[in-house]
């Protein structure tokens, strides 16, 4: 502890309390970089079929200058927040109930604008990985009814950096370059080891053509090296989807998240260079996410935005504002004899993204994605 503060001191030569009390951006909680994690164009996170393996990216953009308190809007700390951030999972069917995915993500760009365009305060690099492997304790087909349970356990490995720091003062004589650690919101991780619990329903065949999913996923943060312990994080999502001409889906994500409060070790931080301010750290959040996605063969791309109906904060935040996400999958088989993805089923009719339990002896549209059936015999 006494060579971190040595560590610590030497890199931070000076500190200024004006910098105090950093707000940190509503959803800083999810490990996903942002609020509930895509669930769109088909990329179903219950399991993958046996030797079915999945890539997938997508490209979040958030942009803020909306602060609020407890009792609504407040007035600005500082300019606006924007961030792009790119997100890359792997995933592969280990067994036919058995998925692992490894996930992580890179920060193109997390910046902080001051008022009175007093400068930016910026960072890039990679955020999290996250160890993510989901296990079906049902996969139940009955005629059009299909019915699946997916429980998942991951673990979060920070990857990049949580004491980034930036200039706050040139001496104009000597030209010295004094330092401060940058506030949570820009820094590319929290820099805590964290472990996530999951739940994933799945529900199609009643009422015809629509399929209706349901997940949810609370992330226990650990402590990082700074004394921080982020809030624990909560989310909620139900999902409405429906597929229109053959492999056009459209899907409503109901999305409902709680950020605990984050606690903090005076014993570690004695000097108080980290500056977050507590208080401010906890919120609520229901929104509502309309999503699109267009399927190809085994390949989908897919878009996302998210409308916040409702924000409460602890203290003063930033919220939510704008939030769009783009992405694509795509999946295929490591096994080249493997076109059957109902584990040895031999179905007259599968579906092109070879989903498990997809599969059925009538023409009609596949229970897991929702994509037109194809005649294979
Ligand atoms: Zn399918």
């Amino acid at each position: 502890m006494v060579k971190m503060r040595l560590r610590c001191l030497k890199f931070f030569a000076i500190h200024f309390c004006f910098l105090a009390n950093y707000p940190l951006l509503h959803s800083q909680g999810c490990c996903s970089g942002g609020s509930g994690s895509p669930i769109a164009g088909n990329a179903s996170q219950g399991v993958l079929a046996q030797h079915q393996m999945e890539l997938a990216s997508s490209l979040q953009y958030i942009y803020s200058d909306k602060f609020l308190t407890g009792n609504g809007e407040s007035s600005p700390l500082f300019q606006s927040f924007s961030s792009k951030y790119l997100y890359n999972r792997v995933a592969y069917g280990i067994t036919k109930d058995l998925t692992i995915s490894l996930e992580g993500g890179y920060y193109l760009n997390k910046t902080q604008t001051e008022l009175n365009a007093a400068g930016k305060i910026q960072s890039s690099g990679f955020g999290d990985m996250i160890i993510f492997p989901r296990y079906d304790i049902l996969n139940r087909k009955r005629l059009d009814k299909h019915d699946e349970l997916t429980i998942g356990l991951g673990y979060k490995i920070p990857l990049g950096k949580y004491n980034d720091s930036h200039v706050v003062f040139t001496n104009p004589t000597t030209g010295r370059q004094y330092f401060t650690i940058s506030p949570p919101l820009v820094q590319p991780t929290n820099g805590s080891q964290d472990v996530l619990f999951y739940l994933f329903y799945m529900h199609s065949g009643w009422p015809k053509n629509i399929r209706f999913f349901a997940n949810s996923m609370y992330i226990k943060k650990g402590w990082n090296a700074l004394g921080e312990k982020f809030g624990d994080f909560t989310a909620v999502n139900v999902f409405v989807s429906r597929t229109f001409m053959h492999s056009l889906g459209i899907t409503l994500q109901c999305n409902a998240e709680w950020v605990q409060k984050m606690r903090y070790n005076e014993n570690v931080d004695v000097l108080a260079l980290y500056n977050v301010d507590v208080n401010s750290t906890g919120s609520k959040k229901i929104s509502l996410i309309p999503q699109f996605s267009y399927s190809y063969k085994t390949c989908t791309i897919y878009g996302l935005a998210e409308v916040p109906l409702y924000q409460k904060v602890q203290g003063t935040q930033i919220g939510i504002q704008q939030q769009f996400t783009m992405g694509l999958s795509y999946r295929f088989f490591t096994k080249k004899d493997l076109k059957c993805d109902d584990a040895g089923n031999d179905f007259t009719y599968m579906c092109p993204m070879k989903c498990k339990g997809g599969g059925s002896n009538s023409p009609g549209i596949c229970s897991v994605c929702g994509m037109q059936l194809d005649k294979v015999k």
